[in-house]
């Protein structure tokens, strides 16, 4: 049997893979990389290359179970649906939530949603997504009018000048990171890293700007004032494509918020290299001001024409294999469906089409909002999929109370013990990466192909199917009767001819005819295509808009005097219940590490090798202390993966605080408050 070519089911760089089944038995796979997949040219990264180790059965939900009893499927769905009609017979549709993942496909997600926003009728879907890159979606929707990334990854193939803004690049998006390196090769292109921490990207840049803590607000509107100061602004862009914010080129300040040597440096670097882009993750977007930090980026290739150019523009790079799949099908709690709204054509138009009885009225709860909701009572049926909150959100002490306190909470997932299952009254066996079959979206809007390998295992079913099944027991089976994942695509791509009449560039009404044959082929590809914004902004004026930013005050505790970032780390992803499998991925950092300058280390006694506790207002956790000059002095970082390691120590979301960005309502994950003890 040849290989069946698929894509990675870690990070939003989308790799495509081939994988060759040694035999049905033992679930053997050979990985290798897709020489023809756009994205990585046969190229992948340790976990990818790992994935093979990760597909055993070894700790799989394999069974629905009620409570810690097996169940048969009919039974769960009776018990998942009973609990859902008594919930909003009782208590509104808005007591309904649904969490989902990035890790989800895009048939799951759109399932998902139609579910909740046309049927259910609660806006209460939100998704892991919103801790990743809610920020950029906010940002690009402000200055855009539609959350379009502008770029595509041959630009890194094809630019002078590179800032690498919050993104340790060469561990986390590898096969980004090495295509970059293939360009500085041939081009001679300069490699900046804007990052607090000397991070082992910023160790091979060129320059490495070490940033405050939420301080690339300040850096931006610097450097774009720059610009300006050296005739640099690219007025006859601005005339034709741009409108500002009022006031916005009086607000500009020259205070860069780093030493002037440094950037003096980064100035003219920016100014010799017009073919400039800037690549944003996490560190910009896990932050209270983080759509702000998005728009500060934008603001500054709008004006300086560095976008819609080859090898030029602000490039979000997401965190999932999946992220971006969500946003188009509008898995967050920000909006309906397909780019659309909740004006009252938009719902109309979204409730014609799904032939739904109960469109949501507006916006629902976002993920930290959603779970504060479940712990005052106000949610009371909490249906997660595909995701691990207990871990992965900030205060996970508040988030594991909450589910405590929830009357029905519903997991659906391929692990039969996480730390979310735990709290949950049903639990329903999904498909995992290898088994199910559908489409994801990377960060390039490259739509491509998850292909199955194995037979579902043990009473497995896939996400959208299980959302069909409950929507059926709900009395909705007619609008959720889809044989097969190319259905339910084939109706998410019709969908999107409501944006498509709206002028938004989300289009795939060229799949809406797709057949099953056709979808199983398909070959991966790029929806708003290489230069989706080159023929105007999707805002009602045509124009793209600079906004008016200005930076946030420095953040001062005198209980909690110390910064505390949170990372990742090369070889692990997420909270570790794929990776966590792989034994070769455990070698490079076994345990969770809290990196001190050594200056902080001397003043809270402290020693490399030992063990220190971080403390802040949510929590605290301990961990092995490694001294670090990479840090900058009054700032400390620890890994985000881990739930329980050293006797459940080494929790990081146990520490950060759930305060929000309050457009995007992105957690700040990277600039809390927190001091450090020996322990
Ligand atoms: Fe997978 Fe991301 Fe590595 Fe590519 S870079 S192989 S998508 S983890």
């Amino acid at each position: 049997m040849g290989a069946t070519r698929t894509t990675c089911a870690y990070c939003g760089v989308g790799c495509g893979i081939a994988a060759e089944v040694s035999g049905n038995d033992d679930r053997g796979v050979v990985i290798t990389g897709d020489r023809m997949h756009p994205a990585n040219h046969g190229r992948l990264c340790s976990k990818g290359t790992h994935l093979g180790e990760t597909v055993g059965l070894e700790g799989r939900l394999l069974a629905p179970m009620i409570a810690e009893r097996e169940a048969s499927w009919d039974e769960a769905l009776g018990r998942v649906a009973d609990r859902m009609r008594a919930c909003i017979a009782e208590h509104g549709p808005d007591s309904v939530a649904l969490y989902l993942s990035g890790q989800l496909l895009t048939e799951d997600y759109y399932a998902a949603n139609k579910l909740a926003k046309g049927y259910v009728g609660t806006g209460n879907v939100d998704t892991n997504s919103r801790l990743c890159m809610a920020s950029a979606v906010a940002a690009y929707n402000r200055a855009f009018g539609e959350d379009v990334v502008p770029c595509s990854y041959e630009d890194l193939d094809a630019t002078d000048l590179v800032l690498l803004v919050g993104s340790n690049t060469a561990w986390c998006h590898p096969v980004i990171w090495q295509r970059l390196e293939k360009t500085r090769e041939r081009r001679g292109t300069k490699i900046v890293v804007v990052d607090p921490r000397r991070t082992e990207t910023a160790e091979q840049a060129d320059l490495h700007v070490a940033v405050a803590p939420d301080g690339d607000v300040a850096l931006f509107n610097a450097l774009l004032a720059d610009m300006k100061r050296r005739s640099l602004v690219d007025e006859e862009y601005l005339a034709a494509h741009v409108e500002a914010d009022a006031g916005f080129w009086e607000d500009l300040s020259p205070e860069s918020g780093i030493p002037d040597a440094v950037f003096r440096k980064l100035c003219d670097l920016v100014a010799a290299h017009p073919r400039m882009l800037t690549l944003f993750s996490q560190g910009a977007n896990q932050s209270v001001c983080g759509t702000d930090k998005g728009n500060a980026i934008t603001n500054f290739h709008l004006a300086t024409g560095r976008i819609n150019r080859i090898g030029a523009g602000p490039f979000s790079i997401t965190g999932q294999p999946n992220a971006m799949g969500g946003r188009e099908v509008g898995g967050l709690a920000n909006m309906l469906a397909c780019h659309l709204g909740f004006a009252e054509d938009e719902r109309a138009d979204v409730a014609e089409f799904w032939k739904a009885p109960n469109v949501c009225s507006g916006p629902g709860l976002k993920a930290v909002e959603m779970f504060r909701a479940v712990h005052e009572g106000r949610i009371k049926f909490l249906w997660v999929m595909a995701t691990n909150p207990a871990v992965s959100l900030p205060d996970t002490g508040f988030v594991r109370e909450a589910l405590s306190r929830c009357p029905t909470v519903v997991v659906s997932d391929i692990i039969a013990d996480t730390d979310t299952g735990r709290f949950a009254h049903i639990r329903l066996p999904a498909l995992g990466w290898g088994e199910k079959d559908g489409t994801v979206t990377n960060s390039e809007r490259c739509i491509s192909r998850q292909r199955a390998l194995f037979p579902p295992p043990g009473e497995a079913r896939a996400d959208w199917k299980i959302v069909a099944d409950v929507a059926a027991r709900m009395g909705w089976g007619e609008s959720f009767a889809w044989p097969d994942a190319a259905s339910v695509y084939r109706e998410y791509a019709s969908m999107t001819s409501l944006a498509k009449a709206r002028g938004k560039v989300l289009n795939l009404t060229a799949h809406a005819d797709i057949t099953a044959a056709e979808y199983e082929a398909l070959e991966p590809f790029k929806w708003g295509g290489e230069r989706p914004l080159a023929g105007g902004y999707p805002t009602p004026s045509g124009k793209a808009r600079l906004v008016r930013v200005t930076p946030p005050a420095p953040a001062t505790n005198a209980e909690f005097p110390l910064r505390l970032n949170t990372a990742r780390y090369r070889d692990q992803w997420h909270t570790m219940t794929r990776t966590g499998l792989s034994p070769a991925l455990s070698q490079h950092r076994p345990e969770p590490l809290l990196e001190v300058h050594p200056a902080d280390a001397r003043a809270a006694g402290l020693v490399d090798g030992g063990l220190g506790r971080v403390e802040t207002a949510s929590g605290a956790s301990v961990y092995r202390v490694r001294v670090s000059d990479g840090q900058r002095c009054g700032e400390v970082c620890v890994p985000m993966h881990w739930a329980d390691a050293m006797a459940g120590e080494g929790r990081s979301n146990r520490l950060p605080s759930r305060a929000v960005d309050p457009v995007s309502g992105q957690p700040g994950y990277k600039n809390g408050a927190a001091r450090v003890v020996p322990v």
